[in-house]
């Protein structure tokens, strides 16, 4: 359709008029941190493997034992016949490591949140939600029906406000929050929110997406922050698990009615025996090797200090340039010295924040931190025509 491929050319101009364009690149992963990009290879800073564990020898064999005894695909949705054995043994070794009743596994974390969200509240209800959490939980949020509104990132104050204004207006009210944000690497004040919601009769919900197998020996966000109540605490199997879905964990009858009521579980295909068989895998390492989960925050610690940064509360360190045409600039300088770092621009950031976001994982040497510091350092104090 001649309007149809317009309308998309008009889109995709305005997108490349604002820097805001972006493209694939191909990748391949190699052997620890490093990647390939056609004949060029790096050592990567962008990628959420914290744990290596993607690469791990453990994991890949539990993936292909998974696939040999139950196959490429789940064949249904987990309601018919696509409930893999493995997907119960995983919901219990999730429950267990995050101390909660039971837990539900879905598709992906971003599956999860827009099934999670619409399941619990709708129109009549609220939702109050950091300004800077992950866009599927904005979604989930937006695809409810309920009333949302936005607090400014980690203002509790501002949280409080909205409770005491809004809160009896309305049926039942969630709080949204990213337990580690994911673009700052920075933690939710996730106690006080605890408090703050059991306060007015609402219902936290932490994704821990940057949190599980990082924070608190790989327990994550919410045990960092002391294990206050939290009843919904989401994540990823897909970053320092190294697999692939999402999950909840929480109450054994929430986890009963997301599993009859979270659309985006009801009607999608269960999780491939193959991601669930790694998950599971990386579970037992984070479990049985809490030293391993300390790595990624000594490794962003150790290039905070060296860049005279403040000291990172998670694995990822944001360095904030500003424009987009900035940000992408020093990528292109780190790449040419041999260190993958993804600018990070608009919308995926709010205008004029545009960053390089730099993931530290237990993949990296202090040998690569100390030459990406360096790197940065003089990159950063070159006026050059680059920039
Ligand atoms: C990556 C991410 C998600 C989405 O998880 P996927 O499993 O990749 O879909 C959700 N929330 C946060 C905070 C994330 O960073």
């Amino acid at each position: 359709m001649r309007s149809l491929d317009d309308f998309a050319m008009e889109k995709l101009g305005a997108a490349e008029a604002r820097g805001e364009r972006r493209a694939l690149v191909p990748t391949e992963r190699l052997e620890g941190a490093r990647v390939r990009r056609g004949a060029r290879e790096f050592v990567s800073f962008s990628c959420n493997d914290y744990l290596g564990l993607s690469q791990h020898a453990e994991v890949k064999r539990a993936a292909a034992e998974a696939v040999a005894r139950h196959g490429a695909g789940a064949g249904a949705s987990r309601l018919v016949t696509g409930d893999t054995p493995l997907l119960a043994e995983l919901e219990r070794a999730l429950a267990r490591l995050k101390d909660t009743e039971d837990a539900v596994v879905f598709g992906s974390g971003y599956l999860a949140n827009i099934g999670i969200v619409p399941s619990l509240v709708g129109p009549g209800d609220l939702v109050l939600v950091d300004a800077l959490s992950h866009a599927c939980l904005l979604a989930g949020s937006r695809l409810s029906g309920a009333r949302e509104i936005r607090f400014a990132h980690n203002d509790l104050g501002e949280a409080e406000r909205l409770l005491r204004r809004h809160r009896a207006e309305h049926r039942r009210c969630l709080v949204l929050t990213d337990g580690v944000f994911s673009m700052d690497g920075d933690l939710a004040p996730v106690a006080e929110l605890s408090r703050l919601a059991g306060a007015h009769d609402a219902w936290l919900m932490t994704d821990d997406a940057h949190g599980l197998g990082v924070l608190a020996d790989g327990r994550g966000s919410v045990a960092a922050a002391g294990s206050p109540p939290v009843p919904l605490q989401m994540g990823t199997l897909s970053k320092a698990l190294g697999a692939y879905g999402g999950y909840l964990c929480a109450s054994r009858p929430v986890c009963e009615l997301l599993r009859n009521r979270a659309r985006s579980f009801v009607y999608t295909t269960g999780l491939p025996p193959a991601a669930a068989g790694a998950a599971l895998a990386a579970l037992a390492v984070v479990a049985r090797e809490p030293a391993l989960t300390r790595i990624p925050r000594a490794r962003a610690r150790a290039f905070a200090a060296a860049m005279g940064l403040p000291e990172p509360q998670s694995a990822i360190v944001p360095l904030v340039l500003g424009t987009s045409e900035r940000a992408l600039a020093a990528s292109a300088r780190l790449a040419e010295e041999g260190f993958l770092a993804a600018a990070i621009r608009p919308p995926t950031v709010p205008p004029g924040t545009a960053r390089l976001r730099l993931a530290f994982g237990a993949a990296h040497t202090e040998e690569d931190v100390a030459r990406l510091a360096a790197a940065l350092a003089r990159i950063l104090s070159d006026p050059g025509p680059a920039r």
